[in-house]
Formats: C-alpha cells, sequence, structure tokens
C-alpha cells in the first residue's frame, strides 16, 4: 500500500525550533497532519483553499470557511499554536509524566489554569480515537487505586477507585496496555471493558473471579486461572498486570503524590498508557508527531468537563498544585 504523505517530524531540539519557528510554519504543518491528502472542502468537495487568516482557510469554490482547529483539542485557543507546539513537545520528554506547574514554567504561563487546562487536553489527545483493540493472549485484572483501606471485590470501594487492566503477552515480555475506571467489580463492568480493550477471539487470561465467567458467551477464549485468592500465586500466574499495577501506583504517587481524583483518574490513566504503549520508541519527534496526530482528531472535551474544577476553590480539586 502506497502511503500519501510520508511522516516527517524533527528530530531533535534544533530542528524542532528551526521547523516551527513562526505561527505560519506551524499552521502549515498542522494543516497537512489534518488534511493529509490535501484540503477537500466538507461542502462542495472543491480541493483548492487559501488561507485567509489565522487558522481560517476559504474554499476557493464555494467561499466556505473551514477552521484548522475547530472539531479538535485546540478549539477556541486564543493562544499562538507556537505555544501548542512548545507545549506538546514538552510533554514528549517527560518520561515520569508532565505537571501543570512544569509546563507553565516551561511556556512562561502567567495562570497555574492555563497550563493545568491545556495537560488535561492533550491528555484527551493521547488515546488515539479508534484504536485497534489488544490480541493474542491478554492478562487481565483489576486493582485498586488511591485510599487507604484495602477493601475485597465485593465491598464499598469508599476513597479507592477500581481500575481494570488488561496486558498484551510479548513473549516473555508485556506488549501492548489498556487501563480503564470502572465503577466496580461485577461481571457488566468487566465485560464492558474487555470488550472495548481486547479484539474477539482473543485468549483472555483471568483469575477465578466470578464476574469474568460468562467470557466464553462473549466470544473469547477463556482461561481463568485458579489462584484461591493466594496473592503471591496470583502475581505469578498474572505477572504482566501485576507489574503494569506496580508501576501505575509508583507512577501516581511519584508524580502526582497519590493525590488524584477521581474524576480525573481516566486522564490520567491515558497518559500512562500512551507512555507504556510507546515506551520503546526512542524517537522524541515520532511521539510528538503522534500526539499532534491525535490532537487534531480528538473532539474537543465537553463545555464546562473540565474546567469548573480547575478554578475551583475547593483544595482537594487542586491537589495537583502541591507537586
Ligand atoms: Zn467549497
Amino acid at each position: 500500500m502506497v502511503k500519501l504523505v510520508q511522516e516527517k517530524y524533527p528530530r531533535n531540539q534544533a530542528e524542532f525550533d528551526a521547523w516551527f519557528a513562526s505561527e505560519e510554519a506551524c499552521r502549515e504543518y498542522l494543516a497537512a497532519i489534518r488534511w493529509p491528502g490535501g484540503f477537500r472542502c466538507p461542502r462542495c468537495q472543491a480541493g483548492s483553499a487559501w488561507n485567509a487568516r489565522r487558522q481560517r482557510w476559504i474554499c476557493a469554490g464555494c467561499g466556505y470557511q473551514a477552521s484548522l482547529t475547530a472539531g479538535t483539542v485546540l478549539q477556541g485557543t486564543r493562544k499562538p499554536l507556537r505555544m501548542w507546539f512548545r507545549a506538546m513537545w514538552w510533554v514528549t520528554v517527560q518520561k515520569n509524566g508532565a505537571s501543570a506547574l512544569g509546563l507553565q514554567r516551561v511556556l512562561g504561563l502567567g495562570h497555574y489554569g492555563t497550563a493545568w487546562s491545556w495537560l488535561h487536553k492533550l491528555r484527551r489527545a493521547m488515546v488515539r480515537p479508534g484504536r485497534d483493540r489488544l490480541s493474542g493472549t491478554v492478562e487481565v485484572d483489576e486493582t485498586y487505586v488511591g485510599g487507604k483501606q484495602p477493601g475485597g471485590r465485593g465491598r464499598q470501594l469508599g476513597k479507592k477507585a477500581l481500575v481494570a487492566i488488561a496486558a498484551e503477552e510479548n513473549g516473555a515480555g508485556i506488549g501492548r496496555i489498556r487501563l480503564k475506571r470502572v465503577p466496580d467489580a461485577t461481571a457488566a463492568s468487566l465485560e464492558a471493558f474487555i470488550l472495548e480493550a481486547v479484539e474477539p477471539g482473543s485468549a483472555v487470561r483471568t483469575d477465578g473471579w466470578r464476574s469474568y465467567t460468562r467470557l466464553r458467551a462473549r466470544g473469547y477464549r477463556h482461561e481463568a486461572a485458579v489462584t484461591g485468592g493466594d496473592a503471591a500465586k496470583t502475581e505469578q500466574e498474572f505477572p504482566r498486570v501485576h507489574r503494569v499495577a506496580s508501576l501505575l501506583k509508583r507512577w501516581l504517587l511519584g508524580t502526582h503524590q497519590g493525590a488524584v481524583e477521581h474524576c480525573y483518574l481516566d486522564y490520567y490513566l491515558d497518559e500512562f498508557t500512551f507512555r507504556f504503549n510507546r515506551r520503546s520508541s526512542r524517537s522524541r519527534g515520532k511521539l510528538f508527531y503522534r500526539l499532534l496526530q491525535q490532537a487534531v482528531a480528538t473532539a474537543p472535551a465537553p463545555r464546562g468537563a473540565m474546567f469548573e474544577r480547575a478554578h475551583s476553590s475547593d483544595p482537594s480539586a487542586r491537589a495537583e498544585s502541591l507537586e
């Protein structure tokens, strides 16, 4: 298959600085990513347009105005694209996760809240829309995150959040992963996660928890291991999900001091997954390119969904600022 547009990205800081020295250069680059086959008018299908001003293209055929950022996570931004490019470039190099305070310093933003909301927009873009499901042999388990009291599967969660984990086998190692916060450990919740994360027909390995007993009927090859609730045995049987769970917990503790509210946890899980699944990629430029590509393919956050809380005076909503 012929690839129409070759992926081009800066290989290092010097190239990044040289390529994106102006708004114009950022616009052209973003337009090439958003419209990889060239501009196509959504109204009359004409293939030519001129760049009027800022992020607007005007169709040469019918005069339709197309916005480069409308319908993407960058929609409605008043800040220069250059700043967004610098934010994404910076985010891709943060091995242990990006902090709002760090981003604020790097960009010289006046308000912490701006850096905070930018990071959350970028985290939204870290999950590729319509991404492939995991396949082959996949380990699945759940783990508790945050809070202090241990809880059984059937009990109330209290301050803890329950996170479902799926990890692909790749020889003795781990392939790709998927993480998702689930409301509880019922069959309905866990089956919904597996259907979203794992390709039917794959082999799914779980422990003997009753919520997993209908997986065969859902189209999976189900392998249940009997662990009798023994922690050491469970870890031995499911080394991949346990490795992922411990890395996730360490990351949340180290980067966010464990102070992650449940409503934000989804974004952090996305960021963790993005970094984990690309951990072997040594090319910073490629990560940057993927993030930009996903940023223009991701719809903007629903209005008010995250920003109200960013500026809230509730101290727990600002826990991240303590880092
Ligand atoms: Zn047109």
